[in-house]
C-alpha cells in the first residue's frame, strides 16, 4: 500500500514535521487553557493595618496572597525613613550616629531636594524644629517670639543639607531631617513597584490618604477617587463628606489639608503649616491641595508645598509643570468653598 503523503504549498510534508506540528498544536491548546484557568483563579485581596502612625489599605487582584510581602516592604520604608523609629537610618543620621544614607533614604532625599528647588524652598525636609516650636505654641497658646523663630532658622533650610553619593552632610548638628511629608507617598510607590514586579495589574494602594491605582477595580471599572470636603468652621473640625470625585486609574495622588490643622487665636486663623522661608504659619485661604503626579512621592511632596505656597503660587507652578495636576479647594468670601482644578483634569463636583 502506497504511503499516504501530505502536500503543502511547497511540496510533500515529511512525517516528522506533521508529528511535531500536532504536538505543538496540542501544547498551544493546553497552554492557552492553563493561562485562562489561572486567570480565572485570581482573587481580590485586601491588606490593611497600622503604619507610620497612620493606616495602609491595599486591594489587589492576584493568584496568591501577597500581604506579608507588602507589610515587609512597608517595614523596610519604616526602617529607613521613620521619625518614630529611633533605629531608622534617618533617625541615626539625625542623631549624628552615621552620615551614610541607605538606598531608600538617598532616593527620597534626592527627590525632596528637587522639590525644594522647584518650589523655591516651600518644601523643606529640615523645617521640623520650626514646626515643633509652633506646634507647642499652638497647644499652649503662646506663640514663639521673633527671636526664638530667628534662632531656629539658623539651622533650617534645604540649602544647609547636602547629599553627595550616599553621604549626608548637615551644616549644623541641630538640624533635623523629617521626611514625614514625602515618606507616605514614597511607601505607596514602593508597594506599587512590588505588586507590578509580581505581575499584579489591578490594584489600589493607600497609605495615610496618599493613593496609587492601576488597572480596574473589583467591578472591572476604572478607579475613581473622592476628595474630602474641607471645612473652615473651627479648629480640629472633621471634614464633611465628599467635595469632588475624579476618575483616577493608573495615577498617583496625594492630599494635604489645613482643615484638620489650624488654630484660632484672637479671631485669627493660624494654619499648622509653617512656611520654611519665613519661619511662620502661612496666611492664605487654601484649605486643601490634592496633587496628581507621576509618582506618589512627588504628589505627596507637592501637596505639602502647595499648602505652604497658597493658591496663586501653586497655580503658577502647575502651569510650568504639566506633569502635575491638582485640585485646590479654598475658602471663598463668606466661608464658601471654591474648588479649582487643572483644566486637563476631569473632576465631577455634582453627581454625589
Ligand atoms: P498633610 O496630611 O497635611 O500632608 P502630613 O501629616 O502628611 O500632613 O505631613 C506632616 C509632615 O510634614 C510632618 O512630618 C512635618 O514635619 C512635615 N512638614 C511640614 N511642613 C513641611 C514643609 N514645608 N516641607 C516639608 N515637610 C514639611
Ligand atoms: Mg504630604
Amino acid at each position: 500500500m502506497a504511503k499516504e503523503k501530505t502536500f503543502s504549498a511547497f511540496g510533500p510534508v515529511p512525517q516528522w514535521t506533521r508529528k511535531w506540528g500536532m504536538l505543538f498544536l496540542i501544547l498551544l491548546v493546553v497552554g492557552t487553557g492553563f493561562v485562562l484557568w489561572r486567570n480565572g483563579q485570581k482573587q481580590w485581596h485586601t491588606a490593611s493595618g497600622p503604619i507610620f502612625g497612620t493606616e495602609y489599605n491595599v486591594k489587589y487582584l492576584a493568584h496568591e496572597n501577597l500581604d506579608k510581602d507588602l507589610l515587609g516592604e512597608l517595614q523596610r520604608v519604616d526602617n529607613s525613613l521613620s521619625m518614630f523609629n529611633q533605629n531608622s537610618n534617618l533617625s541615626k543620621i539625625n542623631k549624628g550616629l552615621t552620615c551614610e544614607a541607605d538606598e531608600l533614604v538617598v532616593e527620597v532625599l534626592t527627590l525632596a531636594q528637587q522639590v525644594s528647588g522647584a518650589t523655591a524652598g516651600a518644601f523643606d525636609v529640615t523645617v521640623g524644629p520650626l514646626v515643633n516650636a509652633w506646634g507647642f505654641g499652638f497647644k499652649q497658646g503662646t506663640m514663639p517670639t521673633d527671636a526664638q523663630v530667628d534662632s531656629l532658622r539658623a539651622f533650617v533650610g534645604a540649602d544647609k543639607l547636602k547629599l553627595t553619593g550616599n553621604k549626608v552632610a548637615r551644616a549644623d548638628k541641630r538640624m533635623v531631617i523629617d521626611c514625614g511629608a514625602i515618606a507616605k507617598g514614597y511607601a505607596v510607590d514602593r508597594l506599587a513597584g512590588l505588586l507590578r514586579a509580581r505581575g499584579v495589574e489591578h490594584f489600589m494602594i493607600e497609605v495615610g490618604g496618599e493613593i496609587r491605582t492601576h488597572g480596574k477595580n473589583s467591578e472591572d471599572k476604572d478607579w475613581s477617587i473622592g476628595i474630602q470636603r474641607p471645612t473652615s468652621s473651627g479648629a480640629g473640625s472633621e471634614s464633611q463628606g465628599i467635595e469632588a470625585i475624579m476618575p483616577c486609574s493608573n495615577k498617583a495622588m496625594a492630599t494635604s489639608g489645613n482643615y484638620r490643622n489650624f488654630y484660632v487665636k484672637d479671631g485669627k486663623r493660624y494654619a499648622h503649616t509653617i512656611d520654611p522661608r519665613t519661619g511662620r504659619p502661612v496666611e492664605h485661604s487654601l484649605l486643601s491641595a490634592t496633587v496628581l503626579a507621576p509618582t506618589c512621592a512627588e504628589a505627596d511632596a507637592y501637596a505639602t508645598a502647595f499648602m505652604v505656597m497658597g493658591e496663586e503660587e501653586a497655580k503658577k507652578l502647575l502651569s510650568a509643570q504639566p506633569q502635575l495636576q491638582a485640585v485646590l479647594i479654598s475658602e471663598g468670601k463668606d466661608g464658601t468653598l471654591v474648588t479649582w482644578h487643572t483644566p486637563t483634569l476631569y473632576v465631577d463636583k455634582n453627581s454625589h
